[in-house]
């Protein structure tokens, strides 16, 4: 059904638009607000409070101040706050995902997609908040006894990037609310509506004042300085790019936090010569334009066994060329708009490179004339070693095809990148796929499927990609100090 102009303007209207403090709503301390775009029309659609640092001050007192209050909180009921969250979320997910949608631009079947994998963090992590443990045993030599116990590490800083404006927020709300932390969340300035009906949802859901508060901001280092700086603050969890990464892990050197990074990838896609060609053009399709390509996860280069190379090519190129661009509330669209001009420009000038290093042109290539921020789904053939496309992360609907001869070569290729978040493997000879999961220096593994991401499962990367895993038995972990007693018996 086609979404009306009302109907955006209703679910527009619903979402709060002031900062959330110490269970307050409140206007930014300097009045000031930050304009919301949709990238698919290149306009204005609402604004938002614009966080000072005395916000950030004002946000941070509130997370500290109620820091030992949260830790006794009896687990079942920090479960069951995350359980109730869950429910709404699901109850409103049409209107979560249109706003989602209307923010950030993916295809509303998409955003309904990451309504309820954000919701699912919030369902896994109420089921952990009963399960924390601790370890008793004797000392080897008989003498005393060792206890362990794990306690919330204290008051944690979140900051999400615009991609996954909700799923990204509820991977670390959820553990820190299940551990009994106190948080800081700073959503990404061009995605700020999901994370603040994400807020509303929580402070429904009966989450206490002063646990979750919530900083919108234009300038996100003028608000993360006070915060970063404070002695209070125990931890940072980051998911952005690799980039700004770096420069949190300095400003959280001096405070010896606890940090957990979810950064940029470059994920290859390896197609052995036994692979099912069909099964990895289907799972190519999936990992390559998820989120139209904008995902950390996203295929970034497809490196395919000599003899497949033409077939893979072409039935990608098809499947590709089939998928309908346009305004993700429109019926039928696949692919929608990349998020700005710059992220544009970027996908662009990567497609130009390649071609002038070589590389042709099968399908795309081109943006899109007209509002918006639209570029074709493209697919590059023989792109040379050395293009840019190959070793940047695109961010875009763009694949670019290169060949391999053997195992060895593959796996080099796959490995000669600073990132290393996910690989995807097509191979159907069983001893290859776990010689080759085993020798990828990478933190995930998508084997025969082109999907890894699962609340349930360990989300995170090594080298540059980051440090600490999300989701998963692993993602309350980070949220969490061992502390261990010696017993004198
Ligand atoms: P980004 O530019 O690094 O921004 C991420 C977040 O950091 C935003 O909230 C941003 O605020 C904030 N930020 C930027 N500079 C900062 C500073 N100096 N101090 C404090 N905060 C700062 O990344 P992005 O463009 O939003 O997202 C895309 C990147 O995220 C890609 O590299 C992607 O691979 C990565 N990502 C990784 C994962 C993962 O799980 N590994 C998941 C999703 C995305 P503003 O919005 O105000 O700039």
């Amino acid at each position: 059904m086609a979404i009306t102009a009302d109907a955006e303007k209703a679910v527009l209207d619903s979402v709060p638009r002031d900062l959330f403090i110490a269970g307050e709503w409140r206007p930014a301390s300097g009045s000031g607000t930050l304009a919301v775009e949709d990238p698919s029309t290149a306009e204005q659609i609402t604004e938002v409070a614009d966080a000072t640092a005395d916000d950030a001050r004002a946000a941070m007192d509130a997370a500290a101040s109620v820091r030992d209050d949260w830790a006794k909180h009896p687990p079942r009921e920090r479960g069951e706050i995350l359980r109730r969250a869950f429910e709404r979320i699901m109850q409103r997910q049409d209107e979560l995902a249109l706003l989602m949608t209307l923010e950030m631009g993916k295809p509303l079947a998409e955003s309904r997609a990451e309504v309820a994998y954000a919701a699912e963090f919030f369902r896994w992590f109420a089921e952990e908040a009963v399960r924390l443990d601790g370890r008793f045993s004797t000392a080897p030599n008989g003498q005393g006894r060792l206890i362990t116990m794990r306690q919330p590490v204290g008051p944690c800083y979140l900051i999400t990037p615009w991609n996954f404006p909700m799923a990204m927020g509820t991977r670390k709300i959820g553990p820190a609310v299940a551990a009994g932390c106190t948080m800081i969340f700073k959503p990404a300035s061009k995605t700020p509506l999901s994370a603040l009906a994400l807020t509303e949802i929580l402070e429904q859901s009966g989450l206490p004042a002063g646990v979750l508060n919530v900083v919108t901001s234009s300038s996100s280092s003028d608000v993360s300085e006070p915060i970063l700086s404070d002695p209070r603050l125990r931890k940072l969890s980051f998911t952005g790019s690799t980039e700004v990464g770096r420069k949190l892990l300095e400003q959280s050197a001096h405070g010896v936090l606890r940090t957990s990074m979810e950064l940029g990838g470059n994920a290859p896609f390896l197609v052995f010569g036994d692979a099912d060609v069909d099964a990895a053009v289907q799972g190519a399709v999936i990992a390559k334009m998820r989120n139209i390509g904008e995902a950390c996860t996203a295929a970034n280069r497809f490196h395919v066994a000599e003899k497949l190379a033409d077939e893979f090519t072409e039935k990608l190129a098809r499947k590709l060329s089939g998928m309908r661009v346009g305004r993700g509330t429109d019926e039928g669209v696949e692919v929608g708009p990349l998020i700005d001009d710059k992220q544009r420009s970027k996908v662009s000038e990567l497609v130009q490179d390649a071609t002038a290093q070589g590389a042709s042109v099968v399908v795309g290539g081109m943006d899109r004339d007209g509002r918006g921020y639209f570029y074709e789904p493209t697919v590059l053939a023989d792109v040379p070693a050395g293009a840019r496309v190959l070793d940047e992360e695109i961010f875009g609907p763009v694949a670019p095809v290169a060949t391999f001869d053997d195992e060895d070569e593959a796996v080099a290729a796959a490995n000669a990148t600073e990132f290393g978040l996910v690989a995807y493997v097509y191979t159907r000879d069983i001893n290859r796929a776990f010689r080759v999961c085993e020798r990828l220096e990478t933190g995930m593994v998508g084997l025969n499927q082109g999907i890894v991401s699962n609340p349930s499962a360990p989300f995170g990367g090594v080298k540059a990609s980051g440090i600490g895993r999300e989701g998963g038995r692993e993602g309350i972990s980070e949220y969490l100090e061992t502390k261990y007693v010696a017993m004198a018996l």
